[in-house]
């Protein structure tokens, strides 16, 4: 045997004798009743006894007729004399969180066989958890309002899918159409010096923190306790790495870059009366790709065109007045003449279908 075995604890239910010894007192050595296993419990962290020259068997065997725990190795009934023949092993006891006292109460059966020292009394009951109000009310609460946000929800789904054609006015065409401006610029910033880009210029370098990384810090260490059945238990130390985090470092990169920026935004605007056109910015500074660099590369303070956005836009209106506006592709828009009635499909939550307009 490599591990020391340790005696479980049992009170006595007849005399309520307290923390007796689960290897060494079979019997309970104030009034000789016999020990019953359901009651056996680690005993408190730090005043573990030793069971000294036990020999571990097997787990204790429950006498079928006096419920009194037998060593596996005996054939009879210490207590009774009943035999072995069907009996069933005790019960372990689970290592709690709180090892006080015993965890599971088990009434004991009246015996078939009569004896003077068997328990017959159980521990009184744990008592359980107050009783609550019956959860099927506010079950019932919950499965009433799911319900009616699914109905609710349905009735919206079915108003935004049903559709119906309203003959309406165009009230309004409008559109717009805008140019960015763009300057070669040199910026000031920074990245992982991996990551810098080849042109950057001006570099210092700095070391800064990247990240974080998990490095072991110690074990955290606890006694985890198996009870034997015997009326003993063994425990062994089970332990984990704690880890904390560290900062690592990297080289981190300023820098200065030259880069195209937008500079400003340059835009028209029009309704029906004025075709759509774009924005002619003037461009200032030295022209790009020209003058002394090689490649093409623009001098700092050169401007360009950037990227260029238009929108068109119509606003129907109904004899009722109410109005609705709609984003068209410019083919759409152009094709709309004012004047002339206009289809749409209106759905049942108010909004239009501006993929339906029509003339
Ligand atoms: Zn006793
Ligand atoms: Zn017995």
């Amino acid at each position: 045997m490599t591990e020391p075995f340790y005696e479980m604890l049992w009170d006595c239910a007849q005399c309520g004798a307290k923390g007796l010894l689960g290897v060494s007192h079979r019997h309970c050595p104030q009034c000789g009743a016999a020990q019953d296993p359901a009651s056996r419990y680690f005993p408190e962290p730090g005043s573990e006894v030793e069971a000294k020259h036990h020999r571990y068997t097997g787990v204790d065997w429950r006498c079928t007729f006096c419920e009194s725990p037998n060593s596996a190795a005996a054939a009879f009934c210490v207590n009774c004399g009943g035999p072995k023949d069907g009996a069933k092993d005790v019960k372990l006891v689970a290592d709690g969180p709180e090892p006080a006292g015993p965890q599971a109460v088990t009434a004991l059966k009246p015996q078939p066989m009569g004896s003077p020292v068997a328990p017959q009394t159980a521990f009184p009951k744990l008592t359980g958890k107050p009783p609550q109000a019956s959860p099927t009310g506010s079950l019932r609460w919950l499965t009433i309002v799911v319900g009616l946000v699914f109905a609710a929800l349905a009735v919206l789904a079915y108003q935004f899918f049903t559709k119906h054609d309203e003959t309406v006015q165009l009230a309004d065409k409008a559109w717009t159409r805008e140019v960015d401006v763009e300057r070669f610029t040199s910026l000031s910033t920074s990245a992982w010096c991996d990551a810098m880009p080849g042109d950057a210029y001006q570099v210092t370098r700095k070391r800064e923190q990247r990240g974080s990384k998990q490095v072991p810090d110690g074990q955290d260490c606890r006694a985890v306790r198996t009870d034997a059945g015997d009326g003993s238990f063994t425990q062994r130390q089970e332990c984990s790495t704690r880890y904390r985090d560290e900062p690592v470092y990297d080289t981190r990169c300023h820098y200065r870059v030259n880069r195209w920026q937008v500079l400003r935004t340059d835009k028209l605007a029009g309704n029906a009366s004025l075709m759509p056109a774009w924005p002619q910015p003037l461009l200032a500074g030295p022209p790009a790709g020209s003058m002394g660099l090689s490649g093409g590369t623009a001098l700092l303070g050169a401007d360009r065109l950037g990227s260029k956005r238009e929108q068109y836009q119509v606003t129907l209106q109904s004899a009722k007045g109410k109005q609705w506006t709609c984003k068209l592709s410019a083919d759409r828009w152009a094709a709309l003449a004012e004047g002339k009635p206009v289809t749409l499909k209106v759905r049942g939550t108010g909004g239009a279908d501006c993929d339906s307009v029509m003339q």
